[in-house]
């Protein structure tokens, strides 16, 4: 007897931080993982280690926000892996900056990859899952979703995908397909080194400062949001739809 096909998972933004992350779990899982990435070194490197330790890993440059490479990207995906059927949207970007100062570009960008990305890659995705009779979508979000200063174009996207995920939730979910958020909070990656730097903080430094108001009182790690990210993509959490799931160290407010 031949044995089953793995699960085909697409995470976007998976060159490296918590995407990366999220896709060294599902293999972990025993799916068959494309990297997606606008990244391209960084995206064929990643891939390149993961395939050397024998994963069955693809590796996709594209822009998530542009709808002929996200078509493009998901029929590569089809050819070299088979038609996938969960779909991490996790690609971000940050540009902040205070209301007053905050660029109409900055605005765009953020909203761009965030929500239009995350649009884009579940239309096209839902095709496949909705053939398949079976799929699952994780959107993250943030914490930042309920409000911090100094983003007002992060946290409207990030509280937008909440409101995609309750969405698609209920469109999706008479297909076999559920769609769940997880929200991280303060994770240490390059996006979180590179807001200590435009602060003028040491990372030695911003990291204890910010440990110190979490209650577990240390910082997340990728694998923190990959192991949430894991149980809503799993077979058995067919019955968790349209959630939300702060995964920050404590309770946020
Ligand atoms: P990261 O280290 O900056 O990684 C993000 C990845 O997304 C990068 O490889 C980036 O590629 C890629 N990307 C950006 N724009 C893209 C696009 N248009 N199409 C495809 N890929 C694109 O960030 P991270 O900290 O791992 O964050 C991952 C996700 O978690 C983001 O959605 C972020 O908002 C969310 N999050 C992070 C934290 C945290 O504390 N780190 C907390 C809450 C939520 P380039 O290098 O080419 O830009």
């Amino acid at each position: 007897m031949s044995e089953p096909s793995p699960r085909v998972a697409v995470v976007t933004g998976a060159a490296r931080g918590i995407g990366l992350g999220i896709a060294e779990r599902l293999l972990g899982d025993g799916m068959a993982v494309a990297l997606l990435d606008l990244d391209a070194p960084g995206v064929k490197e990643s891939a390149e280690r993961l395939r050397a330790l024998g994963a069955r890993v693809g590796a996709v440059v594209a822009d998530v926000s542009d709808p002929g490479q996200v078509a493009a990207a998901l029929q590569q995906v089809e050819r070299e892996l088979g038609p996938p059927t969960v779909l991490v949207n996790n690609a971000g970007v940050t540009r902040d900056a205070y209301l007053f100062k905050m660029k109409v570009e900055d605005w765009d960008l953020v909203l761009q990859v965030h929500l239009r990305g995350a649009f884009l890659m579940s239309q096209a995705t839902q095709a496949y899952m909705t053939q398949a009779g079976w799929g699952r979508i994780v959107n993250i979000s943030s914490a930042s979703a309920l409000g911090l200063r100094g983003q007002a174009n992060y946290s409207a996207a990030k509280a937008g995908l909440q409101g995609l995920t309750k969405t698609l939730a209920l469109e999706l979910g008479r297909f076999g397909v559920t769609v769940n958020s997880v929200a991280p909070g303060f994770v240490m990656t390059d996006m979180t080194r590179a807001t200590a730097a435009r602060l003028g903080i040491p990372w030695e430094e911003y990291v204890p400062k910010i440990e110190a108001e979490i209650p577990v009182r240390r910082a997340g790690v990728p694998a923190d949001i990959a192991h949430a990210v894991s149980y809503f993509a799993s077979e058995g959490a067919g019955y968790v739809s349209g959630q939300v799931l702060y995964v920050a160290g404590g309770p946020t407010s």
